[in-house]
């Protein structure tokens, strides 16, 4: 958090913040801790939807980008609209895409507050021009290819008169580097122009759409034939045109469309609070990640029966994990009653899967055993080759929706088990229209179940039909979820062989359709 407290002076602010390219990533520190704390963001249509997802759900989001069809808001309007937001006390940012000050009115907008007397701050952003090159694999510069850089606008403000604002001359004899901006449409004009003025038709170009996102898409060629192939290939806006001889080293340079997930979309059904995790994995690999959260975890509807437990923790022999929520919500309780780790004393723990046992260490605590399957059956073997279970008190805190094999494979060896509800499940039910319409465009290539319950609440959202015919593939963590995919009459195409996160991001990653 920075340390200003420009926002509690009586003077109104407002912060011209620069989003970056399009990876939220992307973003500078301070711009993300603005985002934070506005209480007003006024926005374009660049602009990462992530990035607005870091801001206050008090805070007042306004589009003044352009939609499909319509235009955007004139650039007086939002000049007014920033002026009026500004006000004692309060944070506007002013959010746009790449840099403010890099063709992006930025300047007109300052100049205005400057002459309204509003005072105002600039955090500039990673500009496309130099950032979605490098994405493509292309450096701007380099000691033996290009020693000069020119930014430039491809669409030439038509309303103004007078000597034209590019000196086409100058820059068909450049020596370096040149980059549009906004050139799409004029593709065909800015090439004919550069040649007309003497530059080479076989001067390597490059146009690169989408940067630094899932869904960037380079095509290469020369200063003549780029213009062709951006037609042939329907290349739209937003793009940056790279025209010089760095444009070969892509072949040597290239990375980001080379990683294994790259391009792939892929549908993430668990619970928004779990699925960071898995969602990092993914886009890390080069995925675009989609979240459909089927369900949400909640406290237990009758939470005395927890507590009791936690009470008389001390009389158990053994304390059953089968998940990180059950532990999560067990120490939610436990630290309510004022208690810590240390009311476990001799009871032994069993933890499920290895992030089970991660969530227990963040409390200090080691599992005693961690079984190597996450069966019920498995789980069952290695608690009794660790010891007879007859007359052992077990206590097993869980989802109210948990498969009762478990506790009935314990009784059956003579334990007394207590199942407690340490969480339950409930639909996510939030709007998830974006992503059925991508399924019916036939967008998605993965959508993934880490869970019966996320089959279940998954198929109850969805229209059953939207998914016949599609190219879209399913994945499954485990033979449980698995069956209940089966039941719905459709088919798995990998099932984790490893019934874990990463073991299910294995399964994709090796996914062979051949095999
Ligand atoms: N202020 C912005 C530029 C705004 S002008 C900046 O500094 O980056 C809008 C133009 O930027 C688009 O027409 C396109 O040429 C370019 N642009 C922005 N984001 C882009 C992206 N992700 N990929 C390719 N070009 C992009």
């Amino acid at each position: 958090m920075t340390t200003d407290n420009n926002d509690i002076s009586a003077k109104p602010i407002v912060y011209l913040v620069g989003a970056g390219p399009g990876d939220p990533d992307l973003i500078t520190v301070r711009g993300s801790d603005l985002i934070r704390r506005a209480h007003v963001i006024i926005y374009d249509n660049l602009v990462s939807p992530r990035l607005l997802s870091l801001a206050s759900p008090d805070a007042e989001l306004i589009y003044v980008g352009k939609k499909a069809a319509h235009h955007s808001l004139p650039q007086e309007k939002i000049n007014q609209l920033i002026i009026n937001k500004a006000q004692p006390g309060r944070v506007v940012v002013r959010l746009k895409g790449g840099d403010p000050f890099v063709f992006g009115r930025g300047g007109e907008e300052a100049l205005e507050l400057s002459k309204a007397g509003i005072d105002f701050e600039i955090v500039p952003g990673i500009t496309a021009g130099l950032s979605v090159p490098a994405y493509a694999g292309i450096p701007v510069t380099h000691r033996d290819f290009a020693s000069e850089l020119a930014l430039i606008t491809g669409h030439e403000d038509a309303s103004r008169t007078g000597p034209e604002q590019i000196d086409w001359p100058a820059l068909a004899s450049w020596q370096g580097t040149l980059i549009f901006y906004m050139g799409v449409k004029n593709l065909p004009t800015i090439s004919q122009k550069l040649q007309k003025h003497g530059m080479s038709p076989d001067t390597p170009a490059a146009l690169i759409r989408w940067g630094t996102t899932p869904a960037q898409q380079t095509l290469t060629g020369t200063l003549s034939s780029l213009p062709d192939l951006a037609q042939q290939h329907q290349f739209t806006p937003p793009a940056i045109i790279v025209i010089g001889q760095v444009v070969p080293l892509r072949q040597h340079l290239q990375w980001f469309e080379k990683r294994p997930l790259f391009g792939r979309r892929i549908i993430v059904t668990r619970a928004r609070a779990q699925a960071s995790r898995f969602c990092e994995m993914l886009s890390g690999l080069g995925a675009d990640v989609l979240e459909f959260p089927t369900i949400r975890i909640e406290p237990p509807a009758e939470t005395q029966p927890l507590y009791d437990a936690v009470a008389n923790l001390g009389g158990y022999d053994w304390v059953i994990f089968t998940s990180p929520n059950g532990v999560e919500s067990f120490f939610d309780c436990l630290l309510e009653t004022g208690s810590d780790a240390r009311r476990f004393g001799s009871v032994n723990i069993c933890s499920i899967g290895p992030s089970t046992a991660a969530q227990l260490s963040s409390y200090g605590l080691t599992a005693d055993l961690i079984p190597d399957k996450f069966l019920s059956t498995a789980i069952v073997e290695a608690l009794t080759s660790a010891e007879d279970l007859s007359g052992k008190r077990i206590l097993l805190p869980r989802a109210d929706i948990a498969p009762d094999d478990l506790p009935q494979a314990l009784r059956n060896l003579g334990a007394h088990v207590d199942e407690i509800t340490a969480y339950q499940t409930v639909i996510d039910d939030s709007p998830k229209d974006q992503i059925i319409e991508a399924i019916q465009q036939d967008s998605i290539d993965w959508i993934t179940f880490t869970s019966s319950s996320t089959v279940r609440n998954f198929l109850s959202q969805i229209d059953l039909k939207i998914l016949s015919g599609k190219k879209l593939r399913l994945a499954s963590i485990g033979p449980q979820t698995s069956a209940t995919i089966k039941q719905a009459q459709l088919n798995i195409d990998v099932q984790a062989s490893e019934h874990t996160i990463p073991g299910l991001v294995n399964a994709i990653l090796n996914f062979n359709p051949k095999t």
